[in-house]
């Protein structure tokens, strides 16, 4: 389940870093201006990072920087990984390290006297690259493909090798002799559906078996039930009555169906594990055209269950939201993510426009979470901006612009600012009451912005961003518990992300679609720590009623 951030807090230790952030960006700056003034050195800015790295020291994270460290730490609140705290940790003894290396080095300058460092020192890139293999010629494309492990295997060794003769042919054989009825069901009636009387006679009968799973206190059995039907006439009235067409009756039962769809959804397998997992454990064969039917059956079924979350979500006070791009074989799209405390809602859209939004969000009174995707402007409902989104832009072009002295001002008032007050969320929650008194600093900080008449572009840039966004950037000092940042919105986009990654075949929309439905189910269940599998099996539509029912 999605935890509120400040009950996090009480329960896990946060690794420092704001404070060693401060003192470390301190005497970076004293160091670099150093530089800056009196030396030259080949790299691309002035930044500890550049230095360092020039000097022969690595850093384990790519992106590390001071600004990261502090979006890595609210990642940390969000998603406690140990891999994530190692990180930051890494971050801070490293940068120490980096520091110290720097400052080693400008002593040692000035005691060599030694200003100069020749340019074939510097230590050469790697040239090569990992990749496919392509053959200039034809010939040699064909020879390559026939050195694959199966083309050997089903081609060549077959003729000579009595084992790889037995394996191959076992894996051919299909799986059907071990098809037994374990039960058989006649679906003719005692009497007349229409008279009652006793006196009838079949004039057409079928039989068909349906496989299906039983699901049993300590585990899943296959079972195989023979049906018998077809059509009899009543001897009294004369009438001619079906009784159940066969050919309709599906051969896969319901519950192998909600299987595979599990299988599917939760655990992310791709149809052919699944239908190597029916083989091997229950003897049951399934081509991948039916694995995938048994998805959109299963999807067909939960679309009211889909449509309940989304009409709760417009109920709520908090609906976070962020897009990603579908870009999956054969369909390019977008999907949305919708998510609040206790429900995540996806839909496919064909483009990234937004208007759709305003029908499906229609009822919606509380505050929308997103990013600065500006498709989400014209929105009428109250808005957070994401400022984990804000601080990585800020980051980002710090980086490239390091001596930028206007903007380094607004950064650091802006760092500031924030920073006082995720020390109130830390300390209270999100609660309005202490975070209300906050106001004044925000007032003052657009008071030093507003006033300035800034010369760089870059800082005018962000001046004009941060009078635009005044309102939606600090709306949740305003309200208890709308959070400052979008990391539900994005936790949420993962699931899809993991799973657009797998894909190899190209899909349609239908297809992403029914995929979709299932996934919202899935991660609401999450949210409201509910077992899917279970839910599924109980055969009930509202998450919302059972997740009661289940406490
Ligand atoms: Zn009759």
């Amino acid at each position: 389940m999605w935890q509120d951030m400040n009950t996090m807090n009480k329960d896990s230790k946060l690794p420092n870093s704001g404070k060693t952030v401060l003192d470390k960006t301190l005497l970076t700056e004293v160091l670099i201006s150093l530089i800056s003034n009196d030396i030259y050195i080949p790299t691309y800015t002035n930044g500890l990072k550049d230095i360092a790295k020039y000097l022969g020291f690595n850093w384990s994270n790519e992106k590390a920087s001071g600004l990261q460290s502090i979006i890595w730490r609210f990642e940390w609140e969000i998603n406690p990984t140990t891999d994530l705290k190692n990180t930051l940790i890494a971050y801070n003894i490293e940068d120490s390290r980096a520091l110290m290396l720097v400052q080693n080095w400008l002593v040692s300058l000035s005691e060599n006297n030694d200003k100069t460092v020749l340019t074939n020192t510097l230590k050469r890139q790697n040239i090569f690259k990992w990749g496919v293999t392509v053959f200039a010629l034809e010939h040699f494309n064909e020879i390559n493909a026939k050195a694959y492990f199966d083309y050997q295997r089903q081609h060549i060794f077959l003729r000579t090798e009595r084992k790889v003769y037995k394996a191959v042919s076992n894996k051919q054989q299909s799986v059907k002799q071990y098809n037994h009825i374990d039960k058989r069901i006649n679906l003719f009636p005692d009497k007349c559906k229409y008279c009652g009387n006793k006196d009838i006679t079949i004039v057409r009968s079928a039989k068909k078996a349906q496989i299906d799973l039983t699901f049993m206190k300590s585990g899943i059995k296959k079972q195989v039930i023979e049906y018998e039907g077809g059509a009899y006439r009543c001897k009294k009235c004369q009438k001619i009555v079906m009784v159940e067409n066969m050919r309709r009756l599906p051969h896969y039962g319901h519950n192998l169906m909600l299987w595979s769809v599990n299988q599917k959804i939760q655990y992310r397998l791709s149809s052919d594990s699944i239908i190597n997992l029916l083989k091997d454990s229950f003897k049951i064969s399934a081509s991948t055209t039916q694995i995938t039917r048994f998805k959109k059956v299963i999807a067909d079924k939960y679309l009211e269950t889909y449509q309940e979350i989304i009409k709760k979500m417009c109920e709520s006070k908090l609906i976070h939201i962020d897009e990603t791009i579908a870009r999956i074989e054969g369909i390019d799209g977008y999907v949305w993510a919708f998510a609040n405390y206790d429900s995540v809602y996806y839909q496919f859209r064909e483009t990234r426009e937004t208007d759709f939004l305003k029908e499906l969000l229609q009822e919606f009174k509380g505050v929308l979470v997103s990013d600065f995707y500006t498709g989400y402007d014209s929105m009428e409902c109250k808005q957070q901006k994401c400022l984990v989104h804000l601080i990585r832009d800020l980051n980002e072009d710090f980086m490239k612009n390091q001596l930028n002295e206007e903007f380094k001002q607004i950064m650091s008032k802006f760092g500031n600012l924030l920073r006082n007050i995720i020390t109130t969320v830390d300390k209270y929650g999100l609660k309005q009451f202490h975070l209300n008194k906050h106001k004044k600093e925000v007032e003052k900080f657009y008071t030093d912005i507003i006033l300035q008449d800034f010369e760089s572009e870059l800082a005018v840039v962000y001046q004009k961003r941060f009078i635009k966004y005044r309102e939606k950037l600090f709306l949740f000092l305003n309200y208890d518990g709308i959070p400052w940042n979008n990391n539900n919105a994005e936790h949420s986009i993962k699931p899809f992300a993991k799973w657009r990654k797998k894909i190899t075949k190209s899909l349609n929309k239908q297809n992403i679609e029914g995929h979709l439905v299932l996934l919202s189910v899935l991660q609401t269940c999450k949210y409201q720590g509910v077992n899917f599998f279970e839910f599924l099996k109980s055969g009930e539509k509202s998450i919302y009623e059972y997740s009661k029912n289940d406490l």
